[in-house]
């Protein structure tokens, strides 16, 4: 008997070797979507991620600022739009709810704001469902969809930060053959690992680049901008998305996995750690105004969350608070916005119905 491999560990990984069995190697994106969606032993459907005591921290969680930026973002769309009377303000994957719940405090500065938005939040998991429910309370009333297809009619402001991260990925990886495609099935120990599948239509590339170049491709991430660009296009709206990612297609490998605030083995943990893939940002923004939508630039997380004059939030928030949280506040800050912290390798990127600007994207028109 070989020795079990470290994949052994979780039911999910069982569950796949078995599925491998019967009918051979599965793709990235396979494996991502049973890791992150599978309704039983997935990560998403299964618990709450997020925070200390979870895998990772997100931007919202590390600064209540966050938030608030995104709501006097959002409140600048809706008067570019005519301040309509009624129009639905969702949030993909919202997490713990902390991002809608600080945007919609910042936004009382506009009161017919939200007296004029029906809350819509795009989520898969029952917990953070409650979470999100919880961290409203006192504010407004949500509605839940599981996809954006669900959806309320009407005009739609549109919000997500890492939340097409999380979507399935497929990989191409260039061989001496041509391009082949990154499957996930087994070795001989009995572990989960990667091999390579020869594309059929590999015959023809006209990229340059060299063996061992890795491509990737998120068709789920498009079908989402599409379907938004397309609904934005024709009722009115924006939509704002917030993201690790890069901007040149061709970036390589980004898959990765993170458990316990630790980088892991993307296949040891099947279920139990969090996987990610960067975001395609310059795919996405192609994708956007190919379906109707006007596309602002791709900015750098520290230069949207500047425009939008978090250093002057900050001072405010600093002017009433005790030494300590002064300290905390300019440490957020920093994480929010330094090069080494998020502020480079998160970007931000926006698009907005015809004669909608956009703050902070050059109130692209
Ligand atoms: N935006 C939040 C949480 C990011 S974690 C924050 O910034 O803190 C990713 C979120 O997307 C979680 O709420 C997760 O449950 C949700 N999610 C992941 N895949 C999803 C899918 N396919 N459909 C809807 N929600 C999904």
């Amino acid at each position: 008997m070989p020795a079990p491999g470290p994949s052994h560990q979780t039911p999910l990984a069982a569950e796949l070797k078995r599925l491998i069995k019967l009918n051979g190697p599965i793709s990235v994106a396979d494996y991502m979507s049973a890791c992150l969606s599978d309704p039983k032993h997935g990560y998403y459907a299964r618990k709450d991620p997020l925070g200390p005591s979870g895998d990772f921290i997100t931007a919202p969680e590390i600064s209540q600022i966050f938030g608030e930026l995104i709501g006097v973002w959002c409140v600048g769309v809706w008067e570019s739009m005519g301040s309509p009377s009624s129009f639905v303000l969702a949030e993909l994957g919202p997490g713990r709810g902390t991002l809608m719940a600080d945007a919609i405090r910042a936004s009382r500065i506009r009161p017919a704001f939200l007296e004029s938005a029906t809350i819509a939040m795009v989520e898969i998991n029952e917990d953070l469902r409650r979470a999100q429910a919880a961290s409203l309370r006192g504010y407004t009333s949500p509605t839940w969809v599981d996809h954006i297809s669900d959806l309320p009619p009407g005009p739609l402001i549109v919000i997500a930060n890492e939340f097409f991260d999380a979507l399935p990925i497929r990989q191409f990886v260039k061989t001496e053959d041509g391009w082949a495609e990154r499957m996930v099935g087994f070795d001989d120990t009995g572990a989960l690992s990667f091999g390579l599948r020869r594309l059929p239509d590999a015959a023809e590339d006209r990229t340059d680049a060299g063996i061992g170049a890795v491509r990737e491709d998120c068709a789920s991430a498009k079908t989402i901008v599409k379907q938004l660009a397309e609904r934005i296009a024709a009722d009115g709206g924006a939509a704002l998305i917030v993201d690790y990612g890069y901007r040149q297609p061709g970036f390589g490998d980004t898959l990765q996995a993170l458990r316990q605030h630790q980088y892991d083995d993307p296949l040891a943990h099947p279920g139990e750690a969090d996987l990610t893939a960067h975001v395609d940002f310059a795919s996405l923004s192609a994708v956007a105004s190919d379906n109707g939508a006007v596309v602002g630039p791709i900015l750098d997380q520290a230069t949207f969350l500047s425009r939008m004059e978090i250093e002057a939030r900050a001072a405010m928030l600093a002017k009433s608070a005790g030494e300590d949280t002064r300290g905390a506040i300019a440490t957020a800050v920093r994480r929010l916005t330094a090069p080494e912290e998020m502020g480079s390798q998160f970007k931000a990127m926006a698009f907005a119905s015809h004669g909608v600007s956009l703050p902070a994207f050059d109130g692209v028109t």
